[in-house]
């Protein structure tokens, strides 16, 4: 049995999810059930980065333990979650024990190698970023360094620290990351320019106590605590089981896929795969990167105040289905995608509402009325039939190279054949027209499979009414028998205001 392990990075739970979240679970949440639907051991990682100064200073001003900020915070991300019908086996906290178990155990092998070192460092920090930028990486505004990110001034800082000597990784990334393990390539170039241009730095691992306090304190020198993102990167070996479960990690490791951002590129490969290769651990099998979501001409964040609110796009688009859809459809790893009500209600109306929703509901009309429900196995009009096996090749290669929208785009060609072939055959002017309707059904079919992992909720819905299975392998065969006790209508279309 094949395995596949796919994570979402970690969210910093300083704020609820908004869209720009949403974007990234969703599509993770995708690639795992669609997994599952081809019968793969799948284990889905999702979770909340709960230590670091932002949230130490967003407890501070509520005036409450860090501890119990985050708390409520991962039940809400938990609960958005569940919303939008994300299937994560597991939802990992940063502060959960095997966790602060593993960060520990990971820092102490790293100081025994001797790859970590105790200097000064200095320079421009950005707060919401928890992350030092170098000249060329800020941006000059009124002639003082800002956050390329958030827009806001940098803070000089100058502090003792640790360090992780990633600069002795230089060869060793070069090599990796002319393999095939970013997807897609451009990305990897974009990291292997850097380290040509400006030299791998060693990094800073650790902050001291006194300005932050909340996190895991290193094994060897109680006054540090320890650097966030290498908390948080190592979530993903720890929810594969590394230490607790080597079987289970063993099994998982080996088929990884890491869903991220390009805001958080260099991490994830640059010192993700150091940190790796130092803990004798293999690399992920692939890191999937996706562009940005962007709004009135910024990425989409809580500090742009530029979110657009799950739950606004949730009464919309009536359920979780509608948007999850929209996200599939308009998901793009190489292209910064602009956020547009017309687009959404124009994907919604015209994808869902019309085409899928149509076909749906006029095809189990048709067989309630005409075959009371009750329609066995006739001819499938052969041209329709090939657009079903054509389909079947593209969806499944789209889907096995990451690309979900166009999955979703041949499975929308498919219905618009079907409704066209409707139209064409007018099965409403035969007495009894068992071939066009089960020609249109078997269309209807797989575009329904096809379609689970992407909107689960109506495709099970279908399912029941006309009476099959929702099953990968069951694509590539003919139903023997329909049996129709509902013509249900899925999407109402959204009116513009
Ligand atoms: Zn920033």
């Amino acid at each position: 049995m094949k395995t596949f392990y796919i994570t979402t990075p970690i969210y910093y739970p300083n704020a609820v999810p908004h869209l720009g979240h949403a974007y990234t679970t969703v599509y993770a949440d995708i690639l795992a059930r669609y997994h599952r639907l081809k019968g793969d051991e799948t284990f889905f990682l999702t979770g909340t980065d709960e230590h670091g100064l932002k949230l130490q200073r967003a407890a501070e001003k509520k005036g409450i333990h860090p501890k119990e900020f985050v708390d409520e915070m991962a039940e809400r991300y938990k609960n958005y979650w569940s919303l939008l019908d994300i299937s994560y086996d597991r939802f990992i906290r940063t502060t959960d024990p095997d966790h602060e178990e593993l960060v520990k155990w990971a820092l102490k092998k790293l100081y025994e190698k001797g790859l970590i070192y105790k200097a000064k460092y200095p320079g421009w920090y950005c707060v919401d970023c928890e992350k030092f930028y170098s000249e060329g990486e800020y941006e000059v505004i009124e002639g003082k360094p800002h956050c390329p990110i958030h827009k806001k001034p940098l803070e000089w800082l100058e502090e003792e620290t640790y360090y992780f000597k990633l600069s002795e990784f230089t060869e060793f990334l070069q090599k990796t990351l002319k393999r095939d393990i970013v997807y897609p390539r451009q990305y990897a170039q974009e990291v292997l320019g850097k380290i040509e241009k400006e030299g791998l730095l060693d990094v800073s691992l650790a902050r001291p106590k006194s300005r932050v306090w909340w996190g895991i304190p290193l094994p060897w020198d109680e006054e540090y605590t320890t650097y966030v993102w290498f908390d948080a990167l190592l979530n993903y070996v720890t929810g594969a089981g590394y230490l607790r479960d080597p079987e289970k990690f063993n099994k998982l490791w080996a088929n990884t896929h890491h869903v991220i951002g390009k805001d958080i590129l260099w991490f994830h490969t640059a010192i993700w795969f150091s940190m790796l290769e130092a803990l004798e651990i293999p690399l992920p099998r692939k890191v999937l990167v996706h562009a940005f979501l962007i709004n009135r001409g910024l990425k989409m964040g809580k500090s742009a105040g530029n979110v657009v609110f799950i739950e606004d796009l949730l009464q919309r688009y009536q359920d979780s289905d509608g948007l999850r859809y929209i996200i599939a459809r308009i998901f793009n790893l190489q292209k910064d995608i602009e956020v547009s009500t017309d687009l959404f209600d124009s994907i919604y109306n015209s994808d869902l509402a019309d085409n899928y929703g149509n076909l749906v509901r006029r095809v189990g009309t048709l067989v309630k009325r005409r075959l009371n429900g009750k329609l066995t196995a006739g001819k499938v009009d052969e041209d329709v039939q090939k657009t079903i096996e054509k389909t079947i090749e593209e969806y499944t290669a789209a889907m096995n190279s990451y690309e979900v929208s166009r999955a979703v785009e041949h499975i929308m060609d498919l219905l618009r054949r079907a409704n066209a072939y409707m139209n064409e055959s007018k099965p409403w002017e035969k007495q009894a027209p068992v071939n066009e309707l089960y020609t249109v059904m078997e269309a209807v079919r797989t575009a329904t499979i096809m379609l689970h992992p992407i909107i689960p909720k109506s495709t099970t819905r279908v399912a029941k009414a006309f009476g099959f299975q929702i099953n990968y392998n069951a694509l590539s065969t003919h139903l023997e028998e329909y049996n129709v006790t509902e013509a249900p209508i899925l999407f109402r279309k959204v009116k513009r205001t």
